[in-house]
């Protein structure tokens, strides 16, 4: 049986669960934040809101968790407002390489691409990872031609051009960069569900950190660092200094200390950013228990994030 069907028969063979909570949580990166104008942060806002609705809609007619996070994801890789798909920051040699990663925590399945310059959306093509491939991460032009052979969205570099962020990059080269700006520091984008059949998806892109080496890979596309989904424990998206957060394996972390210490959500997942940043890293991440409980900690000045779920309001908010 191909794994494709497997995966169909897996998503569709469990069943709508009487008492299940559901919800999706999501950010737009952490970092520092205090140079966005009021309208710029009610654009983000908006932006955040109106994303969360429809990713909220889709669970709350039954939809999959994998189908909300990949759908948050993908939105926000169009968007000119975060450092994934379209709006990718800059390597030091003034190209733009993105990852990506989604995993589906009923069998752990994961998918995840790395280093790929001309994906239109690269969650779509982790996801494909995911469902079409016995792999888990693909990365640079072997990605590509999977890309091309299953017919996903290719375009032109110059889609992702951005004047913006390619001044940032400059400003930053010749160090008079004022680091308090949006683009420097934040960006990444992901999402976190759990469908009414309890299960969770996690999801994250990213165009990684202005002025990286080119070929460097963050913590984005790899499964336990930047992304992570257990059913039964809980789903992690992060954002952050991407090495520390490899290091010290973060998303996986957060649902580790649960399933062995015993502690809750908001206690491991507040722990694990308390930590980081003792040893200097910045970051934050979302993450959502098998209760639709939401946490949403960071160590930065702010992290765009939003969450709904059937037992919490909208709430959206930067700092
Ligand atoms: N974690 C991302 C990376 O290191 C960057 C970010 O989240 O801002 O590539």
């Amino acid at each position: 049986m191909s794994k494709k069907l497997w995966l169909l028969i897996l998503i569709n063979c469990n069943f709508i669960l009487a008492n299940q909570n559901f919800g999706v949580v999501v950010h737009g990166g952490a970092g520092v934040l205090s140079n966005l104008s009021k309208e710029q942060q009610l654009v983000i806002e908006q932006k955040v809101s109106e994303t969360i609705l429809s990713a909220y809609e889709i669970l709350q007619k039954g939809g999959s968790s994998l189908d909300a996070v990949e759908f948050v994801v993908s939105e926000f890789e169009d968007s000119l407002l975060f450092n994934a798909g379209r709006g990718s920051v800059y390597t030091s040699d003034e190209t733009q390489e993105m990852d990506a990663s989604i995993m589906y925590g009923f069998d752990r399945s994961a998918g995840a691409v790395a280093s790929i310059k001309k994906i239109k959306n690269p969650i779509k093509l982790a996801r494909k990872v995911l469902e079409e491939t016995e792999h888990v991460i693909l990365v640079g032009d072997g990605a590509e031609s999977f890309a091309e052979s299953i017919g996903e969205t290719i375009v032109e570099p110059s889609y992702f051009h951005s004047e913006k962020n390619l001044k940032r990059l400059r400003k930053l080269k010749s160090k008079i960069a004022d680091s308090q700006t949006i683009q420097d520091k934040i960006g990444t984008v992901g999402a976190v569900a759990i469908d009414k059949k309890g299960n969770i998806s996690a999801a994250t892109s990213t165009g990684g950190m202005t002025n990286k080496m080119p070929g460097r890979v963050g913590d984005t596309p790899i499964i336990g660092s930047g992304t992570w989904a257990q059913n039964q424990v809980c789903g992690v998206s992060s954002t952050g200094h991407g090495e520390f957060f490899i290091k010290f394996q973060v998303a996986k972390e957060v649902c580790t200390r649960m399933e062995y210490l015993n502690q809750s959500l908001q206690d491991s997942s507040h722990a694990v950013i308390k930590e980081l940043k003792d040893i200097g890293a910045s970051g934050g991440l979302i993450a959502i228990d098998k209760d639709a409980n939401v946490s949403m900690p960071f160590n930065t000045e702010g992290m765009i994030r939003g969450s709904l779920t059937n037992v919490s309001d909208l709430n959206v908010s930067i700092y």
